[in-house]
Order: structure tokens, then C-alpha cells, then sequence
């Protein structure tokens, strides 16, 4: 983490069920740590519906955040649960391998959405042997609202909430469910909490100082 915060650089791997979960959930500090001059990788598991489309927001959302971007399974639409737990860890593996990420940001566990809980587990094991820092992030505050935990850990995004939200905007077939201004509330909400003008919420996993 300091050596992402403090020395300017370093690789930071993220990894989102679907197309929209980091923006919603991650997207300030992953632009934060692109523009501090990380380079960030987006990972996305699955695709549920309308490939082409979603792939083309996804895109359009990591050139927003300044990240790269994979698509874990990209042959046909899929829901996390129809991988098999095994195939989805080999996968994940190959991009720890390839990327070699000094943090890596993943769904939390206490995600009440089951692919995004599915994430987390897969995203744990894939690291077994990878020493890195680990956060752990909530998608869709609202689909969350009975959630144990917000988190422990605040990111300041004052200076990037804009861009998160810009990010956001790029999926535009999910614009219906997706409330802007509700994202930029729960970071304000987020902010007041931790002292900044604008947070988002992580339960840190795994922190070496
Ligand atoms: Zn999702």
C-alpha cells in the first residue's frame, strides 16, 4: 500500500463479478491510484447479458479510470456460479500471474449478492501464495443496506469522485438501476464519516506497513 500511496507507482489488480461492480463500488480509488501513477487493471469475471454492449461500456469505463482491462470469461454470457469454483481460481491465477499486483481489490464477503460473495472466495484462494495488500469493497450500496459491514478503511476521493461517477455514466444499459447521485451521496455520506470531503468505504484484508 505505501508503495503505491507514497512512492507513485506500483500494479493494483481489481476484480468485479460484472461490468459496473468497481465502478459503483471501487471506482474513485482506482482512478486515484491511476492517476497517482499505478497501473491499474481491471478484471471483470463475468458477462451476464448483451456481450457485445456491456463489453463496449466496460471499455469505455476503463478508459475513464485510465486502467487496463480483462475480461475473465469472455466466450458467452454467464453468471459467476455457472464457472466451477476451480476453473474460476485458475483463471484469476493467470491474471495474478501475469499482472504480479502489489494490491488487489475484490468484492467483499459480507457482498449479499451471491456471485459477487463467490469473487471474494475465489479472489482469497487465488492469493495464496501471492503477497500482496488486500480490499475488499462493497458493489450496490442499496443492494447492501442489510450488510454486516461497510468496511474499516476509507479512501479520500474527493478529487475523483467526478470521475468515478463519469465512469459509472458508460453503462448505460444499466443506467436505469444505477443512481448517480446516489453513488455521490454515499461518497459524501462515506466522507463526513472518515473526515474527507469525499470516501469510499474497504475493509482492509490484508495491510503490510
Ligand atoms: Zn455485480
Amino acid at each position: 500500500m505505501n508503495r503505491i500511496l507514497e512512492e507513485k507507482g506500483g500494479r493494483v489488480l481489481a476484480f468485479g463479478a460484472h461490468p459496473d461492480d468497481l465502478e459503483v463500488g471501487a471506482g474513485g480509488l482506482l482512478a486515484r491510484l491511476s492517476h497517482l501513477g499505478a497501473e491499474v487493471t481491471l478484471a471483470i469475471v463475468s458477462v451476464p447479458n448483451n456481450p457485445e454492449q456491456r463489453k463496449a461500456e466496460a471499455k469505455a469505463a476503463a478508459a475513464v479510470l485510465d486502467a487496463n482491462l480483462w475480461i475473465l470469461n469472455e466466450e458467452k454470457p454467464c453468471r459467476v456460479e455457472d464457472i466451477p469454483m476451480h476453473e474460476l481460481v485458475r483463471r484469476m491465477d493467470t491474471v495474478i500471474g501475469d499482472v504480479r499486483p502489489d494490491l488487489v481489490i475484490t468484492h467483499s464477503a459480507n457482498d449479499l449478492h451471491w456471485d459477487h460473495g463467490l469473487v471474494n472466495r475465489a479472489t482469497v484462494s487465488a492469493l495464496r501464495r501471492t503477497p500482496c495488500d488486500l480490499l475488499a469493497y462493497l458493489s450496490s450500496p442499496e443492494m447492501n443496506a442489510q450488510s454486516r459491514s461497510l468496511g474499516n478503511c476509507f479512501a479520500d476521493i474527493s478529487a475523483y469522485v467526478d470521475v468515478k461517477l463519469e465512469a459509472i455514466a458508460c453503462h448505460k444499459s444499466q443506467l436505469p438501476k444505477l443512481d448517480l447521485e446516489s453513488s455521490r451521496d454515499l461518497a459524501r455520506a462515506m466522507g463526513r464519516i472518515s473526515g474527507y470531503g469525499y470516501a469510499e468505504c474497504y475493509e482492509a484484508l490484508r495491510v503490510r506497513i
